[in-house]
């Protein structure tokens, strides 16, 4: 049985057991499972429905097996700042979208066959950012904060020391091995996580050249944004058009050079800049830069149908890759859950977490994960906690209604020690914090997509966590998933995966 079969399998059943457990059931276990082959037992135990699907899942997991052939193709796909308790609140919240409880429900990369807990500092801080943490993971060895795929040697903002220290990214490697690569993302295309797969530089922030210091300039140190131009990416999707851009149209740009130009004076590059233009692309061939947003998209809630959403590019860069014989390797990063979490605004964060959930639902049925990597994971964390004890179903960004002492659910919300409301979604830190005594809050508010949820500590922007992420993962070589695992080890598995072997 290939992953293929068993992914849809295990998506059946996961589908099933939302349905089941979710209290809003039409057709009955017995029905279900029987179509799955099992023996039905009756005892108090096992009539239950929870008891029938987890022998069920038992069942799909003891005939899963490893593959072992080369990767043709290898996906990696970011939840920027999607901590474990971004996903079990996406979960959630992607669930009761459908009408269900929610808690049952599974986001669809939940379902891969592999997982691991990963180990996410840089080597000089406990709580890591973006840029350490993709150039671990796209260059295979761990970095200070804020580089873009140097060594750990080189200092941040200093140029000089970073000269000489610019490493292989995966994407690069994958090139060099006649792989087509592209980049899709729903920041500026510049950003940190984008930026580490076809960038090198001492500093994040170096988008555009007006951005550089003397020092960077006199030492030889380029923008991420002219990099881009001159990258051998087949795709690069994403927002941040104005760091290719002069200032005199309203761009970033000192030097006065339009790279959206520079990149269509290369043979078969070609620059799409709205929807309608990416829908109407024959992406069978040629180089494709799109960049539709002047910063990072906005987040989907804000969207107009002029800027393509996650799922939209990601299909338009599979096609494009696809063409290619030998392969291809593929970055998508879901970049706005963090930015969300960043303002203290629990409703987007789910929201971008959702549209990851339903871009990696078409891309799990779309791939072969007979022949491709698939892999999908965070780069690091946030301060979200899902906390106090709601009810079964009760929404998840609402303020908490719990049970009565029999276990059935109240109709009004619990009142703390202070005599109020609270939500279950709530931040340690961030532009939510509240000052004593504490405010309570009501449902209408909590659930306004602006509601910024409470916070003990007051911060203009909400902080990273320190604490792991979760890493799923399907397709050649996904078995090497296991324990916990230091974040730059993901980089050697793909390599792995890619040649079929380890090269020191
Ligand atoms: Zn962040």
């Amino acid at each position: 049985m290939s992953f293929v079969q068993k992914t849809g399998l295990s998506l059946a059943i996961a589908t099933a057991t939302a349905v089941l457990l979710s209290g809003c059931a039409t057709t009955g276990p017995s029905e279900t499972l029987l179509s799955s082959g099992l023996t039905a037992v009756s005892s108090p135990q096992s009539a239950t429905q929870w008891y029938q699907l987890g022998a069920s899942e038992a069942d799909q997991r003891q005939q899963q097996t490893a593959t072992t052939g080369k990767a043709k193709n290898v996906i990696l796909v970011i939840g920027d700042g999607m901590g474990i308790t971004s996903l079990t609140s996406g979960r959630i919240f992607s669930g009761q979208q459908l009408g269900l409880k929610g808690e049952e429900f599974h986001l669809s990369f939940e379902s891969l066959p592999y997982s691991a807990l990963v180990k996410t500092y840089n080597t000089d801080q406990q709580t890591p950012d973006s840029a350490g943490t993709m150039s671990a993971i796209m260059t295979g060895t761990k970095t200070r904060a804020g580089v873009i795929a140097v060594s750990p040697q080189a200092e941040r903002a200093n140029c000089g020391s970073s000269k000489g220290t610019e490493l292989t990214s995966l994407i690069e490697f994958a090139h060099q091995q006649g792989k087509a690569t592209g980049v899709v993302t729903t920041t500026r295309i510049t950003h940190a996580t984008p930026a580490a797969t076809y960038a090198h530089g001492p500093e994040r922030n170096w988008e555009a050249d007006s951005q550089l210091p003397e020092e960077a300039k006199a030492n030889g140190c380029t923008d991420i944004a002219s990099q881009l131009v001159t990258s051998d990416l087949d795709v690069a999707f994403g927002g941040g058009l104005k760091a290719f851009t002069p200032a005199a149209t309203g761009g970033y740009r000192a030097d006065d050079q339009d790279l959206t130009a520079n990149w269509l004076a290369r043979p078969g590059h070609h620059f799409v800049s709205d929807a309608q233009q990416l829908q109407q692309a024959n992406m069978k061939n040629g180089q494709w830069l799109g960049l539709f947003s002047g910063s990072h998209l906005p987040y989907v809630d804000e969207r107009d149908d002029k800027i393509p959403g996650l799922l939209t590019m990601t299909q338009a860069a599979v096609e494009r890759l696809s063409q290619d014989s030998d392969g291809y390797a593929l970055v998508i990063e879901a970049g706005r859950i963090d930015h969300a979490h960043h303002a203290g605004n629990g409703y987007r964060a789910l929201k971008e977490t959702e549209e990851l959930h339903q871009t990696l639902d078409w891309l799990i049925n779309q791939v072969d994960l007979s022949n491709t990597l698939l892999l999908v994971t965070a780069d690091h964390s946030h301060t979200l906690t899902l906390a106090g004890y709601p009810t079964r179903g009760n929404p998840i960004n609402g303020v908490v209604k719990g049970n009565d002492d029999r276990g059935l659910p109240k109709t009004t919300p619990e009142l703390l020690e202070d005599g109020q409301s609270y939500t279950s979604m709530n931040y340690r830190n961030g532009p939510g914090a509240v000052s004593m005594p504490r405010p309570g809050v009501d449902e209408a508010t909590a659930l306004q997509p602006d509601y910024q949820q409470q916070a003990l500590i007051p911060l203009e922007s909400e902080t990273h966590g320190g604490e792991d992420v979760a890493i799923y993962g399907a397709g050649p070589y996904a078995h090497l998933l296991g324990g916990t695992m230091e974040q730059h080890w993901i980089y050697h598995l793909m390599r792995y995966a890619i040649t079929g072997k380890q090269e020191i």
